[in-house]
């Protein structure tokens, strides 16, 4: 393993992510949703890295990409040195100890037939750890520690609230004992006051459990208390990648900078610059020539509806991709 990926546990190069669109009576290929359109990005293990961005613009397909629940369509993917792009079979099983996800809408991804017992154990038998009554004891010390009642073991899904289903599904994503988690918008289903609780659990559990967390989400302040890194996803593409402290104080992007300025104040006698953004996100089957931006962007030039512009680094681990920078 070299030393650069001992420091790195995920390592993501130039990801795509497309899906065929098929067209007239043949049913021929006629083009391509490009969900996630070259991206690229480390992991340091420990670290909690934010990707975001409005909905549709890719974070979702990327994370599940990343984990290897969607098959990419080009770049690679390495975790712990090893490349995992094209794993199947016996090798992808085992990879899915190392990583799990945890799903916005956690009552979807519980099993409302199954006693939430058997659901955090699953993953355990299905891998098969230990003996029954050992596996009991176990997922009993996890239920506990998500902070749910001893008799949650014996309880249906839905005799929870939505903040206890989402422990729930916490409780099952660790109990394999992952060495990453890709969360996937945890906490946007959940009522503002319940959300900061599982934040906070969230944020627990990786220094317990020395995890680290890919965190999805499309709302800035969410991420903001939660990660070391930021990525901003627009249209499939990576657009800016930086500490989240100097994303929050000197956003490069524009597209960053609006939703940054859309965050609401603490202190509503503070005047909001708000920027707002003219237009809806493309398509991303027919994406804008150039740069994706720049039908929305207030900065436009006239060459950036003609030249792409690449993810570079712009100061110290930061990395912009606008022609404003080049
Ligand atoms: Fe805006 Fe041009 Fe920069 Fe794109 S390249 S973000 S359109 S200024």
């Amino acid at each position: 393993m070299t030393q650069e990926s001992t420091e790195y546990l995920l390592q993501v190069h130039e990801l795509k992510k497309y899906y065929p669109v098929r067209g007239g009576l043949l049913q021929r290929r006629v083009g391509d949703v490009k969900a996630v359109d070259n991206i690229s990005l480390d992991l340091k293990r420990g670290e909690t890295f934010g990707l975001v961005g409005e909905s549709g613009c890719g974070k979702s397909t990327a994370g599940r990409t990343i984990t290897r629940l969607f098959k990419p369509t080009a770049g690679s993917i390495t975790f712990e040195g090893k490349d995992i792009t094209k794993l199947r079979g016996s090798e992808l099983r085992s990879l899915r100890q190392d990583i799990q996800m945890v799903f916005q809408d956690p009552y979807a991804s519980l099993n409302p037939r199954q006693m939430v017992g058997s659901v955090v154990s699953e993953p355990l038998v299905n891998y098969g750890y230990g003996s029954e009554a050992k596996l009991k004891d176990e997922v009993m010390q996890l239920l506990e520690r998500v902070g749910l009642p001893a008799d949650a073991y014996y309880k249906y899904p839905h005799e929870f609230s939505g903040g206890q289903r989402q422990r729930i599904g916490i409780a099952r994503a660790l109990a394999l004992k992952p060495k990453l988690i890709v969360a996937d918008e945890p906490v946007s289903a959940l009522d503002v006051s319940v959300q900061s609780q599982v934040l906070n659990l969230l944020k627990e559990l990786q220094e317990e459990f020395n995890l680290t967390l890919l965190f999805i989400a499309h709302d800035l302040s969410v991420v903001k208390h939660m990660s070391d890194r930021i990525g901003v996803m627009y249209l499939g593409n990576l657009v800016e990648v930086a500490d989240a402290e100097d994303i929050y104080r000197d956003p490069k992007h524009p597209y960053t900078q609006a939703l940054i300025s859309a965050i609401p104040q603490p202190d509503p006698r503070k005047k909001s610059d708000r920027i707002i953004l003219s237009g809806d996100v493309p398509s991303p089957q027919n994406p804008p020539t150039g740069c994706p931006f720049h039908p929305r962007c207030p900065k436009a030039m006239p060459e950036c509806s003609a030249d792409k512009p690449q993810l570079k680094e712009v100061n110290r681990d930061h990395r912009v991709s606008c022609l404003l920078y080049e």
